[in-house]
């Protein structure tokens, strides 16, 4: 063979490796999940990267306790091959939009694993499912996503695990500036209410008491026994951090505030992020938005 020949040859099987592999990195299918609520689309976002297309059925600022699920879900569902759900009850629909579906995938529990807090409401013991509100049960759900991301594109794991292992490593710097920030309110002062009790894991990871006239879920209807009863806890206990929730309606806060004279401290983000450009778009941001405006209104500052 001539040199010029070889060289051809050469040249041309190295366009054609070059071509081949280019069209197979194009071609490469994501790996396509489904995530019930929004704080956790984002988190699967996060440790799924580039490599995985992500759908959330209950979008921003929406209110996951009383969703109602939808045709265009069920048909979502049908094309996915992974399925994330907060689990511990948040998503009471579940159970009727996958028997509504064709779903062959693998369903994964983000909340697996978490130290579960129970509570009884209304004479019965049920679990708290807002589980996400504590960054350290936020390092599980992490895990646990990208394990299964592992078991459905065990190609792509060592992505994943990257992924998760730096977004860990953003979570672990929050959970300790929440805790610096809360450390300075002074302890009587750490008292906070809010619409519902969406912030129970919060409360006992960070030493702060939320009390709230509605219960676990937004489904419940505050009595006015119980509505009461919490403005005399406000006036009595001097409580200066009074906020609505961007998934809750507002007017019962905004009628404790009146009788309470307690300013309103403005919106936090509960069970939904906001909506892409407002301060709670991811669960970091959300979480960062949350610390800013708490710790100073427990301070009454
Ligand atoms: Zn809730």
């Amino acid at each position: 063979m001539s040199y010029l020949k070889s060289l051809l040859i050469g040249s041309a099987s190295l366009i054609a490796c070059t071509l081949l592999s280019s069209s197979a990195t194009w071609a490469t299918p994501k790996v396509r999940a489904v995530a019930s609520f929004s704080i956790l689309g984002d988190m699967v976002s996060r440790v799924g990267g580039d490599l995985v297309e992500v759908t959330t059925i209950v979008g921003a600022n929406a209110d996951t306790h009383v969703y109602e699920p939808k045709p265009a879900d069920a048909v979502a569902l049908s094309h996915t091959q992974i399925f994330f759900v907060n689990g511990l009850g948040f998503e009471g629909w579940m159970d009727r939009l996958v028997q509504s579906t064709v779903f062959k995938g693998t369903t994964v529990t983000a909340s697996t694993g978490v130290k579960t807090r129970r509570m009884e409401e209304d004479g019965q013991e049920i679990t708290d499912p807002h589980a996400w509100q504590n960054l350290g049960n936020g390092l599980l759900y992490v895990k646990n996503i990208a394990d299964g991301l592992c078991r459905v594109e065990p190609e792509a794991c060592p992505t994943f695990r990257k992924n998760a292992a730096a977004y860990s490593t953003e979570i672990s710097a929050l959970d300790t500036e929440v805790k610096e920030r809360i450390s300075a309110v002074p302890e009587a002062k750490r008292k906070v209410i809010t619409t519902h009790d969406a912030f129970g894991y919060f409360g006992a990871a960070y030493g702060v008491t939320f009390l709230a006239p509605e219960g676990i879920s937004t489904e419940s209807e505050a009595s006015a026994a119980d509505v009461a009863k919490l403005i005399a806890q406000i006036k009595r206990e001097g409580v200066t951090a009074l906020f609505v929730e961007n998934m809750s309606d507002p007017r019962l806060i905004e009628q404790i505030g009146k009788e309470t004279g307690v300013k309103i401290g403005g919106e936090i983000y509960a069970d939904a992020l906001s909506e892409k450009g407002q301060r709670g778009a991811t669960y970091i941001e959300m979480f960062k938005h949350n610390i800013s405006l708490l710790a100073p209104a427990m301070s009454g500052s």
